[in-house]
């Protein structure tokens, strides 16, 4: 497998190294620095001058009781999900851990995905949501050959990182390993290779298709 051509850019990789991204986007980028050595490199840096920084500051004396608050409100404040975070050493696995961990019940044991539970999206296109009740929606989403996504603009943040198959948009051909990331300013309308697509989608705000058709369509249509 060659490595990726498509990286999450150095704004996503700090957010992500310093826990600032919800669980969905974390595990989208997660998944490409599993088939990615320089973004895994680059986030390992990213951490370590964190702990640094963090070494560096000057211990403060604290009042009388302030130990006993902090305590109360952990106690009554639900922790934070845990950051999926990206195996140390690339994987040659299709589904790569964090996504693996994922993706429990939805393997058979030949690791191929069971057909249960995905939902039609459109002729040749269908999804399989793996995150309920987080911030947007991820999902996997499967296409045949030669399927094109209608063209449409996002209401925040989409990553998308492929796992088989392929891609092409107006940015570029992605391949499996490289992540899109599109946000409110961009508007593609991305079309599978011919032996298909699958790739993992965390969109955050929806899609709002813009083709004129698309506008028509988007009173009917949840993606
Ligand atoms: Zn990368």
């Amino acid at each position: 497998m060659s490595l990726p051509s498509h990286h999450p850019g150095d704004t996503l990789l700090i957010d992500y190294a310093g826990g600032g991204l919800c669980e969905g986007a974390a595990l989208a980028v997660a998944t490409h620095m599993a088939f990615c050595p320089a973004c895994r490199h680059a986030v390992a840096e990213m951490e370590a001058v964190g702990g640094v920084l963090l070494d560096d500051l000057e211990p403060e004396v604290l009042s009388p009781g302030c130990l006993d608050a902090l305590m109360a409100r952990l106690d009554h404040e639900r922790p934070p999900p845990c950051r999926p975070a990206a195996p140390p050493v690339a994987s040659r696995s299709r589904y790569p851990e964090p996504l693996r961990s994922y993706l429990r019940g939805r393997l058979d044991r030949d690791g191929r995905l069971v057909p249960a539970g995905w939902r039609f999206f459109q002729p040749g296109m269908r999804g399989l949501d793996l995150m309920a009740g987080s911030v947007g929606t991820t999902r996997l989403i499967r296409m045949k050959g030669g399927v094109a996504v209608p063209q449409h603009t996002h209401g925040g943040l989409e990553l998308t990182v492929v796992l088989e198959g392929g891609f092409s948009d107006e940015f570029g051909a992605f391949q499996p390993g490289d992540i899109a990331v599109g946000d409110g300013s961009l508007e593609h309308r991305p079309v599978s290779d011919p032996e298909g697509c699958l790739c993992l989608a965390t969109t955050i705000g929806g899609l709002r298709l813009t083709g004129p058709v698309g506008r028509f369509l988007n009173r009917f249509i949840s993606f």
